[in-house]
């Protein structure tokens, strides 16, 4: 009889160095503040700062577990997993570099071509080449089965047709790695026949059109592809084999700290000023998110060992991004009820809390959707645990 299928969150171990890997970043943060390139900023969010990503470029934290002949340093996942906790924490400008370092860069060395890898790799890391992600389209989201975006043959190459929607930072970025339909549907396969291309923003035919999201901010766009003449080497991987790719890359970017460290920065402030001001009953609250914390980053670590040894841990990751977009959403409405009893109690809710509070509030229906909705996340648990 075989075994019930069961997720298995693999205990992490973090390296020797993270000590000196913590001190390298917060040294690299401080001079880059000193510089003015990073900001003590007063609402939630990843901003964007390209000569900030050349400094992490320069410093060597980008493409970290790369080869070295791609400009890598060779590094162990959970290292990299250390540098990426430390920026976040730092709310650090990374916006530019980071789909590309995340996803984009390991998707390339995995499926792409030497010629690619020679290509596109070395530019990454230096904090100079940044790429973003097109899975979304207007009419389809969850079931990317149903993108329409078409690549069709033209001599070596191929010509490109469609639209990408909620692409968030390609208004700042060369390069998207998108799935495209290369061959027509066949309802016994609805994924077969999809492919991922590498293609270069800058083509003509390519327009980028922004998209405001409720807190005002441009984070997201919406990109038109209208005849776009594709080189016969924008193909990544493999003809009509592209969603296999793409299911390696969503474990990638479901599992990482970004998915539960978004409102850190309020949680921080709260514990900084209410806490001590409201007492008990704060203590209580803020602790208990405080413990959430440490449990999702030990799952999240777990899984960063497990993408070391080469494992696509789907399930588990896809358990941390619920768990941690949900511990995200707590953190705002929890923030929202202190500030209440704050301002019962005749306390003044402090500025910079304020406004970030503000802006989570704005954002928080995005942790849920962004990376894979919850109720797709929870279809995915329930196949991989044989529920459905
Ligand atoms: C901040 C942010 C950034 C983003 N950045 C990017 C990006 O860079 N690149 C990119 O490609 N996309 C990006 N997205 C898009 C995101 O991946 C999609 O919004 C998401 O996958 C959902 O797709 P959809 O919006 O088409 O909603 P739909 O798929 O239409 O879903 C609508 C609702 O129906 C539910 N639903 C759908 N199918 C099922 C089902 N089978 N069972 C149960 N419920 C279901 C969903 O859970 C959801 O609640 C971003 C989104 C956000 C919010």
């Amino acid at each position: 009889m075989s075994a019930a299928p069961t997720f298995d969150f693999l205990p992490p171990l973090l390296p020797a160095n993270a000590g000196s890997l913590r001190a390298e970043v917060r040294d690299l943060v401080a001079r880059e503040r000193a510089a003015g390139r990073v900001a003590v900023k007063d609402r939630i969010g990843m901003a964007y700062n390209a000569g900030f990503s050349r400094a992490c470029g320069e410093a060597g934290l980008i493409g970290m577990t790369w080869p070295k002949r791609y400009g890598g340093r060779e590094a162990t996942a959970m290292e990299r997993y250390v540098v990426t906790e430390e920026l976040l924490a730092a709310d650090a400008p990374v916006r530019g570099h980071w789909v590309a370092d995340r996803q984009s860069g390991p998707v390339i060395l995995r499926y792409g071509t030497e010629a690619q890898r020679e290509r596109f790799l070395p530019p990454i890391t230096r904090g100079e080449c940044f790429f973003c992600i097109g899975l979304s389209e207007p009419d389809s989201g969850s079931d990317l089965a149903a993108v329409r975006t078409r690549a069709v043959r033209e001599g070596a190459g191929w010509r490109l047709n469609g639209t990408k929607l909620w692409t968030t930072n390609a208004q700042n970025s060369q390069f998207m790695i998108a799935i495209c339909r290369t061959t027509p549907q066949d309802m016994k396969d609805r994924y077969h026949g999809l492919s991922q291309f590498i293609i270069d923003l800058s083509l003509p035919g390519v327009s980028i059109r922004p998209v405001i999201n409720m807190a005002g901010g441009h984070e997201f766009n919406e990109v038109h592809f209208e005849d776009v003449p594709l080189a016969g080497d924008a193909l990544l991987g493999t003809l009509d084999e592209g969603w296999k790719q793409v299911s390696a890359e969503l474990a990638y970017e479901r599992s990482g700290p970004e998915r539960w460290l978004s409102t850190w920065q309020v949680l921080a402030e709260l514990n900084a000023t209410l806490g001590p001001a409201l007492g008990d009953e704060a203590e209580d609250r803020i602790g208990a998110l405080l413990a959430e914390t440490l449990t999702l980053r030990e799952m999240s670590l777990s899984i960063a060992g497990m993408l070391e040894r080469g494992m696509t841990p789907n399930l588990e990751a896809a358990i941390v991004k619920d768990l941690g977009t949900r511990f995200e959403r707590r953190t705002v409405e929890v923030t929202r009820d202190l500030a209440e009893l704050a301002t019962e109690r005749g306390l003044a809710v402090p500025v910079r809390l304020g406004s970030l509070l503000a802006s989570a509030i704005l954002m928080m229906p995005a942790f849920t959707i962004r990376g894979g909705t919850t109720e797709i996340l929870r279809g995915t648990i329930a196949r991989g645990l044989g529920l459905r």
